[in-house]
């Protein structure tokens, strides 16, 4: 199946990311978000990504004016996904809101488009049943910061058709991911050990074991991570970790996966992780610096 035009929904985080790698792998690409904020700052994030890149040398202005034409705000939800080959969901991990975007697509999209959704943590057979056309229907995890991160872990479902499968991997490589393909249990491959982590690191960091750096360091230099399970749980945002992890504790009914009384109070702060400045870092400063916790 050939794509032409794409449409992302939800313009935060992930779903700015991603309307940048369509754009950039030359399709017609329509982000939309249910905020003229969120769309604003989707926007402007994707804009500031491109200028750093030619300011960085890494990017022309030429690129950036040939992937700018690919990309438009559009605040129609229906208008956005009508011409689409695919469409990706990125809206905030709850269930019923999940569903009902599927259900609305299921009826605003062509027959053959193809239907990604980006969720961390839920049941893709859950959402692709609201949409009433299961088959078309295909978990797309990407991952933050999507421009730079290289895996797209796809998600079967029992009613997920071959040509989806085929479709989303293809795709995935025209935007430059190596792609995985996992069975639909809770939390995939990926998501629910970097959760687990996460969690732990906060524990052991509330309860006094070492500090947020050295957490980090430890598995930066002891296991070879890129990046500490603290810096990224701010990278990824408090909300989002402590949401799967109760998905995860529904889905399994299974209280280790609870999330840790610092997570939820750090949260009830405001502190949601670099996106909000400040989480278990202070990023104020554009880096990690460590900062008053408890
Ligand atoms: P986010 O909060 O940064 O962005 C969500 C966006 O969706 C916001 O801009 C919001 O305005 C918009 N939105 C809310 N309701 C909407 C609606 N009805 N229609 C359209 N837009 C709507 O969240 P995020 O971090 O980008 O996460 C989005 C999804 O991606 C979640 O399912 C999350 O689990 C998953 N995910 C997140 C990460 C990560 O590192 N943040 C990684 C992989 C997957």
């Amino acid at each position: 199946m050939g794509i032409n035009t794409v449409a992302v929904i939800g313009a935060g985080t992930m779903g700015a990311g991603i309307a940048q790698v369509c754009a950039q792998a030359g399709w017609h690409t329509n982000l939309y978000d249910a905020f003229p904020e969120g769309l604003e700052r989707g926007m402007n994030t994707i804009d500031a990504f491109w200028d750093k890149g030619i300011a960085r040398g890494k990017t022309t202005a030429e690129q950036k004016a040939t992937w700018a034409a690919n990309l438009h705000a559009v605040s129609d939800m229906r208008e956005a996904v009508k011409d689409a080959d695919l469409v990706i969901e990125a809206v905030p991990e709850i269930p019923d809101l999940k569903h009902k975007i599927f259900a609305d697509l299921g009826t605003m999209t062509k027959q053959d488009c193809i239907l990604g959704t980006n969720t961390s943590s839920l049941s893709i057979a859950d959402i692709a049943a609201a949409s009433g056309r299961a088959d078309k229907v295909i978990g797309m995890h990407f991952f933050n910061p999507v421009p730079i991160m290289k895996l797209l872990e796809l998600i079967k479902h029992d009613s997920c058709s071959e040509s989806t499968i085929e479709a989303a991997t293809s795709a995935g490589e025209a935007m430059g991911k190596t792609t995985i393909l996992v069975k639909d249990v809770p939390g995939f491959a990926t998501s629910r050990l970097g959760v687990v982590l996460g969690n732990e690191a906060i524990r052991m960091l509330a309860d006094g074991v070492a500090s947020a750096k050295d957490i980090d360091t430890a598995m930066v230099l002891g296991y070879k991570h890129p990046m500490g399970p603290l810096a990224l749980t701010d990278l990824v945002g408090l909300d989002v970790r402590r949401d799967i992890l109760l998905n995860l504790k529904k889905s399994f009914n299974d209280d280790s996966y609870t999330p840790h009384p610092l997570l939820e109070k750090l949260i009830s702060e405001g502190r949601l992780g670099k996106k909000s400045g400040k989480g278990i870092y202070d990023w104020s400063s554009g880096s990690a610096e460590e900062t008053e916790l408890l």
